[in-house]
């Protein structure tokens, strides 16, 4: 605890009322090894979403400017169906399991128990601001730990109002909720937790992960980066097209396993870009700034970023290309053919409604360009031929 009072900035202050020798008193007392105990608060995190779902879809709206149904498709239904897997399968999942023991510890038995690990710290991203903080904490509560909850500064309006929600629905030694920025988080980050669930960026995942590692706290690090996708001639261009414009452009494209970029074989390149032009007018209309179902980008600084990346590519924009700040941070679905592989927009990750669609000779070719980077969080093959899926299956890695 020393580090604690050398900290150049009152942290205390900074975490508000945390109080974690009570959240693990909790488990350490044993209070949530009975399920019937888990479900109780597995209830209370359901009632809080469905009782309150006009009000965090306005507060996500508000934050984001999410369309009011991509907020209960991705958020709120989400986290619902999380709840009710957890509940149907607690039994089973938590169930101690017997396992066979070597001949040299023979007449022993053995046992696996599942024991909850304890006080769980839940570090959420602005993107996905309520199911990335909730559905991390259904998993926790089912377990039979407790868990303080950091929602992400950048939706304020969201962690305000899940800081109230948590405080009416579950009890101050299960939950508790710390609000506030980098200055909050990196004093909660000195405190000792038994396992911390990060989702976010690359770079703060490393700076959670060397937290971490002072006290030796396992971490669960959801990260971001560019997730590409290959496109061949063997399949029909519309369907493909309509596919993939349903995951680049929902959420305005800030979503961590939206395709980054596609790699498409030379004879499957034009109809595909005819084909995306077609599904973007298709899903927002000829005047996409007009769209209700179009998001709009967080921030300022978000959206002079990707406004940013929208200059230097050296590639041809083919569907797209607007935007105004003053719209609050609009950018039209975007697609670009051809960019250098080496500008800005291939570098970093994307998140956001733009897409670079890149000309390559065949699988092999896709899948060396794919190797030769970072590995993605989720990487999507668009053939019917089997010889290529396998190709991407066996010779190239990826989270999904
Ligand atoms: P971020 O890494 O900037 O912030 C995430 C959280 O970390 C926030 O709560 C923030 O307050 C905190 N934080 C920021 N800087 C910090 C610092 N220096 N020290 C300690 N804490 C800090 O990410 P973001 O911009 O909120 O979210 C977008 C990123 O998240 C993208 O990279 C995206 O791909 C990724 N993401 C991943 C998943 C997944 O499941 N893998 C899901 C959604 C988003």
């Amino acid at each position: 605890m020393s580090h604690l009072t050398d900290a150049p900035y009152d942290t205390a202050s900074l975490l508000g009322g945390l109080d974690l020798a009570r959240l693990r008193h909790t488990v350490h007392s044993g209070a949530t090894l009975s399920l019937g105990r888990r479900r109780e608060h597995l209830a209370a995190l359901r009632r809080l979403v469905v009782e309150h779902e006009d009000e965090i879809n306005a507060a996500v709206t508000a934050d984001v400017g999410k369309p009011a149904l991509e907020v209960r498709l991705t958020e709120t239904w989400t986290i619902v169906q999380e709840i009710d897997t957890l509940l149907a399968h607690l039994e089973r999942w938590t169930a101690p399991r017997t396992v066979p023991v070597p001949v040299a510890l023979q007449p022993a038995s053995a046992r696996v128990h599942l024991q909850p690990k304890g006080v769980v710290l839940v570090i959420a991203p602005w993107n996905y601001p309520v199911q990335l903080l909730l559905s991390p904490l259904a998993g926790a509560l089912a377990a039979g730990n407790t868990a303080v909850l950091k929602p992400s500064e950048i939706t304020p309006r969201v962690a305000e109002l899940l800081a109230r929600l948590v405080a009416k629905h579950l009890p101050p030694e299960v939950v508790q909720v710390v609000t506030g920025g980098v200055p909050g988080t990196t004093a909660l980050l000195e405190r000792r937790f038994d396992h911390i669930v990060f989702t976010g960026s690359t770079e703060v995942g490393k700076v959670v992960m060397r937290a971490a590692a002072e006290h030796l706290t396992p971490v669960t690090l959801e990260l971001g980066g560019k997730s590409p996708t290959f496109v061949d001639a063997t399949m029909d261009a519309t369907v493909v097209a309509r596919r993939i414009a349903w995951g680049k452009f929902v959420n305005a494209g800030q979503t961590c396993i939206a395709p980054d970029y596609v790699l498409v074989t030379s004879e499957a390149r034009d109809p595909l870009l005819a084909a995306l032009r077609e599904a973007v007018q298709e899903f927002f209309g000829a005047d996409p700034r007009t769209s209700s179902d179009l998001g709009r980008i967080v921030n300022g600084r978000h959206h002079e970023r990707l406004v940013g990346l929208l200059g230097g590519h050296g590639g041809e924009v083919v569907v797209g290309g607007e935007h105004d700040a003053q719209d609050r941070y609009f950018v039209a679905p975007t697609v670009i053919a051809d960019p250098y592989p080496s500008a800005p927009l291939m570098q970093e990750e994307i998140f956001g409604p733009i897409l670079p669609v890149l000309t390559v000779a065949d699988a092999e070719a896709g899948a060396e360009f794919m190797r030769e980077r970072e590995h993605p969080l989720a990487l999507y093959v668009f053939s019917s031929d089997e010889k290529v899926r396998r190709t991407f299956e066996q010779r190239t890695t990826s989270g999904g």
